[in-house]
């Protein structure tokens, strides 16, 4: 698929299969998700520029290499996105976080925004959205949308699992905006579930059913 990268390694499909067990506990869930979140952001930020930069080492000076401008914005839809945010700022402590407050309408399942909060210099970073579940595509596309509007440019989106018909709607809507993904799953159920998915994601973190 145009524009997605499955992220493949090994320890990300091994802990993608825990983390669809029915079984797995609401405390290794929360614990998967938090790794998963460091091992996707290492793939997503796999090609940002570097500058030399010249340092002392305890022998010798050299040239080492840093990264290179892009400040980075993690941008966790809630609450599920929370799930991932800490493994990535565990890799990227210095990004900012932008919180974009969104849910999907049981009825209509369009996305409703309830909070949003970005760093005042949003528009000049490379924000990365982040949400474990790109079901339909609404919530993404909406979150994609209100970032735009406040002049964000550079978008990318790390998910663990998305269905086909929500990477066509983010595709079709946001052409340049590129997706990280661990699977794309078969299909949407009639209740919009990812299938074979994982369930709730929000639910398994949090414990909530
Ligand atoms: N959100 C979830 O948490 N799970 C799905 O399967 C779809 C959307």
């Amino acid at each position: 698929m145009q524009g997605v990268t499955i992220v493949d390694h090994p320890l990300v499909q091994h802990k993608l299969a825990i983390l669809r067990d029915q079984r797995t506990s609401t405390r290794t869930f929360r614990g998967l998700l938090r790794e998963l979140g460091a091992l996707l952001c290492y793939e997503v930020t796999r090609d940002l520029p570097l500058e030399d930069v010249d340092i002392q080492t305890p022998v010798a000076a050299t040239r080492a290499r840093m990264l290179a401008g892009k400040k980075l914005v993690f941008a966790p839809i809630m609450r599920a996105g929370m799930g991932l945010l800490e493994g990535m700022l565990e890799l990227v402590p210095s990004a900012r976080v932008a919180h974009i407050g969104l849910y999907r309408d049981p009825i209509s399942l369009k996305a409703v925004e309830y909070y949003f909060k970005a760093p005042t210099d949003v528009a000049e970073r490379l924000v990365i959205v982040i949400d474990p579940m790109l079901a339909t595509g609404h919530t993404a596309v909406a979150a994609l949308d209100r970032l735009k509007e406040h002049g964000v440019t550079q978008i990318r989106y790390a998910c663990v699992l998305a269905a086909p018909e929500g990477v066509d709607i983010v595709r079709s809507h946001h052409p340049d905006v590129a997706i990280w993904a661990a699977a794309i799953d078969e299909r949407l159920n009639e209740h919009s579930y990812i299938v074979p998915g994982l369930g709730d994601a929000g639910d398994r973190i949090y414990g909530t059913k």
